[in-house]
């Protein structure tokens, strides 16, 4: 073997072992952006398989859904911010998080503002009321009607979706990094 070929090689291998959302991707059905006019922050669905890390892609882009108690934040009860993983827009307040022993982040309401929007999702046979971000369209979790007082609500959200910033640390505006 030349040295030329096995150079080829080793470099069909690494891109077969480079980390990628999924398979499913915007070659086999266009660009099936989760942006549209109302968001703020537009990538291409290719620009954030580069940029965010495998389980935030899944969740954010492909609407996955991690593991109950797999992720980082369902059991963390530092006081803080948590932004969204994708755009760094601030989504939920550690003041309104609870114990829904679910093994997910869960919050009886958003922070201030629009941060979120709620529209029905219909997938897997059930009727359930999506959440997403409002900058970035990514994908955030579910809301569901058995949440504590004073809203009644549980806002069942990914941490793979979220970036917690801790108060002494909390800078305002978007996070670039
Ligand atoms: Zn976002």
């Amino acid at each position: 073997m030349t040295k030329h070929s096995l150079h080829s090689l080793l470099l069909m291998a690494c891109c077969a072992l480079a980390p990628s959302c999924s398979a499913q991707n915007a070659a086999s059905n266009g660009e099936q952006a989760l942006t549209d006019s109302t968001t703020t922050v537009n990538k291409s669905e290719a620009e954030w398989r580069e940029e965010l890390p495998h389980m935030a892609c899944f969740v954010l882009r492909e609407k996955g859904t991690e593991r109950a108690f797999s992720g980082e934040y369902w059991d963390l009860h530092e006081k803080g911010t948590y932004q969204c993983a994708g755009c760094g827009l601030a989504l939920f307040d550690s003041d309104h998080k609870f114990e829904s022993g679910t093994g997910w982040p869960s919050f009886f309401k958003p922070a201030e503002g629009s941060a979120i929007v709620e529209k029905e999702d219909d997938s897997w046979g059930m009727r359930r009321v999506e959440v997403t971000c409002s900058a970035c369209g990514g994908h955030l979790g579910h809301v569901f009607e058995d949440g504590p007082r004073p809203t009644g609500l549980r806002y069942c959200i990914n941490s793979a979706a979220l970036q917690f910033v801790a108060d002494s640390t909390a800078v305002q505006g978007v996070r670039y990094d």
